[in-house]
Order: structure tokens, then sequence, then C-alpha cells
């Protein structure tokens, strides 16, 4: 079975030796547009946009592996269709992700990145400009799935006062197990201290946070979003900042990526990282490899 890698550089060469040695022919480029029929399975990491006029390019396609969690650059339908299978590795980065929200948060509610402007531009400490604890806040999540039950775990050891969750798709005794109370989404977003966004990018989330749902937050409350762009209006995210009614932001994740909104950039208590939620060394290695591993049990029982 001939496989073609997209994005070549963005995949671990473990998931690719593994390949290799089960005996699958793995190409990162195509010779001739002759070789476009022969291709039998695609492995994709985060930009390739899975269309159905590229899956009209090879019509003997029978798998898609993406390596990593979302499936919003997949277009399942066009793919079911055709009966491609498609293959990911859910909650492989998981912990990478967990690991930066909670470093956010810290990183949010001390101002720390107003707190390095301060010292860039000269000046130093100022009773204006402290910061809070962690400790005895209300924490919101908007999904608690993979990523929100390990983050969870790990804010159990701060002291938090309380921990909300909106997931439509999670009963309340699921979410209690993950330390959360049950919450419709207007709940989450008028109690919480930080509202951090854990659910796929689709029809439903797109734009889900808009000026409406902001205008409902407390006002200094902080939000953290590390899953999708485009699950938070950018444009209404800018205005609250710039009114002050949110008072910190975390952006792992953007509407353009990478060509993200550069107006964030002039907040000094917004941090902006370019999609490394799960991009750690580990997190790197474990997408890549589970989605092989994923592939391989699927293709050994056809
Ligand atoms: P998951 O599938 O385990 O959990 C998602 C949760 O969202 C589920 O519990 C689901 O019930 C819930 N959900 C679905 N629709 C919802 C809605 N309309 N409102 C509220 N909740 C809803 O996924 P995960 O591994 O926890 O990943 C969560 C998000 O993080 C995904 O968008 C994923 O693409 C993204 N992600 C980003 C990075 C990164 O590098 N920044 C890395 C991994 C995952």
């Amino acid at each position: 079975m001939k496989f073609l890698i997209f994005e070549g550089q963005e995949i671990h060469p473990k998931a690719i030796q593994i390949l290799k040695k089960n005996g699958f022919n793995v190409q990162t480029e195509l010779s001739s547009t002759e070789n476009k029929k022969e291709i039998e399975a695609f492995l994709i990491r985060s930009y390739t946009k899975i269309t159905p006029s590229l899956l009209d390019e090879y019509p003997a396609l029978k798998y898609v592996l993406r390596a990593g969690v979302g499936l919003d650059n997949v277009d399942a339908k066009a793919c079911e269709k055709r009966g491609i299978k498609v293959i990911n590795s859910p909650g492989s980065n998981a912990n990478a992700v967990s690991e930066l929200v909670v470093c956010f948060m810290i990183l949010l509610l001390r101002r720390i990145p107003v707190q390095m402007n301060l010292l860039r531009n000269g000046g130093w400490r100022s009773k204006k400009e402290i910061g809070s604890e962690l400790k005895n806040k209300i924490v919101g999540f908007i999904g608690c799935g993979a990523i929100g039950k390990l983050t969870t775990e790990k804010l159990l050891n701060f002291g938090i006062k309380e921990i909300l969750a909106f997931d439509p798709y999670l009963d309340k005794t699921t979410l209690k197990k993950r330390h959360a109370v049950k919450c419709e989404l207007d709940e989450v977003l008028k109690k919480s201290d930080i509202i951090t966004l854990h659910l796929p990018l689709n029809n439903e989330t797109h734009n889900l946070i808009n000026k409406d749902k902001l205008a409902l937050t407390k006002k200094g409350a902080c939000i953290i979003n590390t899953s999708r762009g485009g699950i938070i209006n950018e444009e209404d995210l800018l205005t609250a900042l710039k009114s002050g009614h949110i008072a910190g932001a975390a952006l792992d994740v953007f509407e353009n990526e990478p060509d993200f909104r550069k107006e964030f950039l002039e907040f000094p208590n917004v941090i902006l990282t370019p999609h490394i939620g799960g991009f750690s060394e580990e997190g790197d290695e474990a997408m890549a490899v589970q989605v092989v591993e994923n592939f391989l049990k699927i293709y050994k029982t056809n």
C-alpha cells in the first residue's frame, strides 16, 4: 500500500519508521500525476485540508490518518461517502495541552506578561498591576473531554473553589468524576474567574463565544483558548479586551493560522503562542505514533 505524507516535516520520524517496518511504501512527494492513482492512504497533520476536490484526485484512497486530535481540517462526510476511513490519535497530546493551560492560568492571574512588559519598558512593580492566585478561584470549562479531564485533575492541587463545566455531551456523573459541576454555558460564563475552552470546532461551535456571551462574563475574567480558533469571535474578543471587561487572554489558536490577527500583539495582558498546545517532544511523537498504531489495528483486522 502506498502512503502519501503531507506536512512531512511535522510528522515524527518514528511514525514513518513504523509504517516502513510494516511494509508500507511511504512517500512525501509525488513523482507524476499518474502516481496519485496509486495512493491508498494519507498521513496528515493540522494544515492539510481534506476537501472533496482533493479526494477526487486520489481515486484509490482508503485511509486518511490525521496525526492529532481535531478533525476540523477533514471533510468527514466526503470521506464517508467514498468509504474512506478517517483515523486520528485522540488524547495523544492531552497532557501537553493541559500542562500549558495550567501554566496560562497562573501567568494570566499573576499578570506575568504585563509585569514583563513593565520591566522591558524600564519600569518596576506597581500596585496597579498586582496579580492574584489560582487558589479560591472559580474555573469554567467549555468542553471537558480528554484535555479537560487532565486539566481538572491538575487543578485539584491548587485549592480551586469550584470547577464548572459546560459539555452537553457529558452527563452530571461523568463531569463529577472529572471534579466539575455540570452547568449551562451562560452559567459558566457568568460565574467563572477563568474560562478555558476544550471543545471541537464545527458548525455548532463556530463563534460560540461572541459579544453576547463575552458580555455575560464577570468583569475582570480571563479567557484561555487552546482548542481551535474560530470558537471565540476574535473581533468581539478584541473589543472586550479594549474595554477592559476581559482582564487577560491566552490564545494558542487562531481563526487564521499562521496569519493571525496582529492587533492581539498590542495587548500586554494577552499571551499568544503559535499553536503549540500539543507540540511538546512527547506530544509530537505520541500524535504521530498513535495514529499509525490505530491504523495498523484497523488495517490488520480488515
Ligand atoms: P475530546 O474530544 O476528548 O473532548 C472534546 C469535548 O468537547 C467532549 O467532551 C465533547 O463532548 C465536548 N463538546 C463537543 N461539542 C461541544 C459543545 N458544543 N459545547 C461544549 N462542549 C462540547 O477532545 P480533546 O482532546 O479534549 O481536545 C479538545 C480541543 O482541543 C479540540 O478542539 C482539539 O482539536 C483541540 N486541541 C488543540 C491542541 C493544540 O495544540 N492547541 C492539541 C490537541 C487538541
